[in-house]
């Protein structure tokens, strides 16, 4: 059996493919190695989502389990739990190779988001040793943080809005080593109107306790004066670091460690096509709509290239 498109990935950017795919009457399966939702189930499920069009505010988790039941009833096949390792060419068509078993299709989509990604580590004495024990690099469940001491390090987006919604049950400061945020301002506003304590121009020096994190060392403005914080937990989110091998393997051109694809989401690589967090090309904005939006084009050049000669 061959499949006409297989979907690697299944966040925003893979489901919405698998939608328009299938609504060319692509037989499509969609491999995804955690849970069906990408960032949004695993990163920030309980974060609002204000910005994705036709939705005033829904809930990270309730937009991805939509999305996920939408590419299902449109006959998507969806095996989760299943990571790709390889993909191969084979008499005139590709093989995706994952932990469990082999596949055969004419085109491949890669939408694998920042899931190959690692997160960033400060490198402070202390981070090591704590991790899993108060030091993490998503957040944690809300109710393991009710009314607890938890510090996030980092000015971005997605530290500041995993902030948000700890500030919700707990005691929360923000630490960043510059003097303004870099995520966006309707964000920093939130932030500034909340009850979150922030630090900025500061510096995380060290992490300390015995069984679990207990306080940190922050070294403060350009005289770096030294405030010492009672902690419960540090919630580091700096930026990912990539783990380039897979992708080195599936030998798609790479640029600063992401698949760099053509207008119509076209990589290097014959019958290959990527979207989503993982790709990049100039003006390249990483955001739900946006993976949707690259999605459709993609699933739509996917079609156009299995259908040549194509006469739209
Ligand atoms: C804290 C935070 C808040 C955010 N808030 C917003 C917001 O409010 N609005 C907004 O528009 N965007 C927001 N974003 C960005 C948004 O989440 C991403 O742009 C979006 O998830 C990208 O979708 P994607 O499908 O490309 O990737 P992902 O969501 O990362 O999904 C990729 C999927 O691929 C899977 N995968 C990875 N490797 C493999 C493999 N080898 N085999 C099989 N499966 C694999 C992963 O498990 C994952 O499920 C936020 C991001 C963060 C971190």
């Amino acid at each position: 059996m061959i499949y006409d498109l297989v979907i690697i990935g299944a966040g925003p950017a893979g489901l919405t493919a698998g939608v328009y795919a299938r609504s060319r009457k692509l037989k499509t399966l969609i491999l995804e190695a955690g849970t069906a939702g990408g960032q949004l189930v695993t990163l920030y499920p309980d974060k609002g989502i204000e910005n994705y069009p036709g939705c005033v505010l829904t809930q990270a988790e309730r937009l991805a389990r939509r999305m996920t039941t939408h590419a299902l009833s449109m006959g998507c096949e969806l095996h989760e739990n299943e990571r790709v390792l390889d993909i191969k060419d084979k008499e005139g068509h590709l093989t995706v190779v994952s932990e469990k078993a082999q596949y055969d299709a004419k085109g491949v989509l890669i939408a694998i988001g920042i899931g190959l990604f690692k997160p960033k580590k400060l490198g402070v004495p202390g981070e090591k040793e704590f991790e899993d024990r108060g030091v993490c690099y998503k957040i944690p469940d809300k109710d393991r943080l009710v009314d607890k001491r938890v510090v996030f390090v980092g000015g971005g987006n997605s530290a500041l809005e995993m902030a948000l919604i700890a500030a919700q049950v707990a005691e929360t400061y923000v630490v960043h080593r510059r003097d303004k945020f870099r995520a966006d301002e309707s964000v920093v506003e939130k932030v500034q109107n909340s009850r979150i304590k922030t630090i900025l121009n500061a510096e995380l020096e060290r992490i300390d306790g015995k069984e679990s994190v207990e306080s940190i060392v922050v070294k403060v403005g350009p005289e770096q004066e030294r405030r010492t914080l009672r902690v419960d937990a540090v919630i580091i989110n700096i930026g990912f670091t990539p783990e380039l091998e897979d992708l080195e393997r599936w030998q798609v051109e790479l640029e600063d460690n992401l698949i760099k694809v053509d207008t119509s989401m076209r990589t290097s690589r014959k019958g290959v096509f990527a979207c989503g967090d993982v790709v990049t090309y100039p003006g390249k904005y990483k955001q739900i709509v946006t993976a949707c939006g690259e999605a459709a084009t993609a699933a739509n050049a996917a079609y156009k290239y299995m259908m040549k000669p194509y006469w739209a």
